[in-house]
């Protein structure tokens, strides 16, 4: 099942068309995601008999697919071509920091350039789909609504500039987008190996597989619940692989003009231009 946010409510997405979960569920479940996210079992339950759309797939109207997440995570150094790369050392637990949640924009939203150090990052992005704590690996998927798109946009100089305290400079306005959807686990021959990537301009500058990740979800999941809560909702930035614009010599750097398209196997594609 594929499920979005358009024009700020929740619907599943059938082919070219949707349905409103709201309007569907006689208000059981929506009109916003997270309370589809809150009632997740309940409602998985009651899309089982949702087959057929109701309304044309407005592509325009898609907006980043969680409306309000409580909690935003993101994995820094979690591919080792990354990590050489970045000239950083592989870390023995996740190098977890937060995208402040006012930065997650829509699929096709603009992206605002500010300086000449904005970078890419192609990222796979698991949803909490249920409240998570001390979490096994073994039954870790069962936690997961599903998976999106995403760019951790970074402003590399700012990111830098406070220590390697990398929350701020992954946080300017428009910097997380997401989407175009949410695809749940059971629609992949094989969630823990998805082809991703991105391009500027045409150019692809990122390709990869999520086998390669060095943390994969299930351990993710494991590892950050038995620190603390996990929440319905609740996004996770799963970390890059190699062929951001820092690690290219010289340094590359988004521009106003540019378009990046950011791509996962079996999810969809994301087009974001720099204004
Ligand atoms: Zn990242």
């Amino acid at each position: 099942m594929k499920i979005a946010t358009a024009a700020g409510r929740a619907v599943i997405v059938i082919g070219d068309a949707t349905v409103d979960i709201a309007t569907a569920s006689e208000g059981c479940f929506g009109p916003d995601m997270m309370s589809v996210l809150e009632n997740w079992r309940e409602f998985r339950d009651f899309a089982v008999n949702i087959t057929e759309g109701t309304d044309a797939l407005n592509m325009a109207a898609l907006q980043q697919p969680v409306s309000a997440p409580r909690q935003v995570f993101a994995i820094g150094l979690n591919y080792r071509q990354h990590a050489e790369e970045a000239g950083m050392e592989v870390p023995e637990v996740p190098a977890t920091f937060t995208k402040f949640a006012s930065s997650l924009s829509g699929p096709f939203d603009d992206i605002p350039i500010v300086g000449s150090s904005v970078d890419w990052e192609v990222e796979l992005v698991a949803i909490v789909g249920q409240q998570a704590d001390n979490v096994s690996v073994d039954d870790a998927w069962s936690y997961v609504a599903g998976l999106t798109v995403g760019q951790d946009i970074s402003d590399r100089k700012l990111q830098m500039a406070a220590g390697r305290q990398f929350s701020l400079g992954k946080s300017r306005r428009g910097f997380g987008p997401m989407g175009p959807w949410i695809v749940t686990p059971d629609e992949f021959e094989n969630p823990d190996d998805l082809a991703l990537g991105c391009s500027v301009d045409g150019e692809v500058v990122q390709d990869a597989r999520s086998s390669d990740l060095i943390f994969n979800i299930p351990t993710l999941i494991a590892e950050l619940s038995s620190v603390l809560t996990l929440y319905p909702g609740d996004v996770i930035f799963t970390g890059t692989p190699s062929g951001v614009g820092m690690a290219c010599t010289p340094p590359r750097a988004l521009a106003p003009g540019n378009v990046l398209e950011t791509w996962i196997e079996g999810i969809g594609t994301m087009r974001n231009a720099c204004v």
